[in-house]
C-alpha cells in the first residue's frame, strides 16, 4: 500500500486541513512555502495522467474549499501536480500541491 493510501487509512498520522467522503487535504511534512498543503482523492491513482476525468469535477470543488479555509482566496496560491519522472513525482499517489500564503515565485522548486 502506498504511503498516502496509508494517510488515508490512518497508518500514517497527518495533519488535516479539510476531508470529506473522497477527498483528503493535509500539510505537506515538508512544507516549500507557509502554505503547503497535499490534496488526494481517497481512491488511489498513480497520477494525474491516469485520473478519470470525472473525479476531477468533485476534486475542484474540493480544492476551492481547501483554499477558502486556508485564507488564500485574495492573496492567490499556485497548484501543482507532478506527474512521473520528468515531473518530478515522488509519491505515486494523485496529488495536488497548493503552496502560497507568501509570494511563491515563477517557479515552485
Ligand atoms: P511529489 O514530489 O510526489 O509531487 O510530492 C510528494 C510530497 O509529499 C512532497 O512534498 C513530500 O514532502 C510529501 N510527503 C512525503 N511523505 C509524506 C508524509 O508521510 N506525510 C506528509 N504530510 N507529506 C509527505
Ligand atoms: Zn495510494
Amino acid at each position: 500500500m502506498c504511503i498516502f493510501c496509508k494517510i488515508v487509512n490512518g497508518e500514517i498520522p497527518n495533519q488535516t486541513v479539510l476531508e470529506d467522503e473522497n477527498f483528503l487535504a493535509f500539510n505537506d511534512i515538508n512544507p516549500a512555502r507557509k502554505v503547503h498543503v497535499l490534496i488526494i482523492p481517497k481512491e488511489h491513482y498513480d497520477s494525474f495522467d491516469v485520473m478519470p476525468p470525472k473525479v476531477m469535477a468533485g476534486m475542484t470543488e474540493f480544492i476551492q474549499k481547501v483554499a477558502s479555509k486556508l485564507d488564500v482566496k485574495n492573496s492567490g496560491y499556485r497548484l501543482i501536480t507532478n506527474i512521473g519522472d520528468d515531473g518530478g513525482q515522488e509519491v505515486h499517489h494523485l496529488h495536488f500541491h497548493l503552496i502560497g500564503g507568501e509570494p511563491v515565485g515563477r517557479l515552485v522548486r
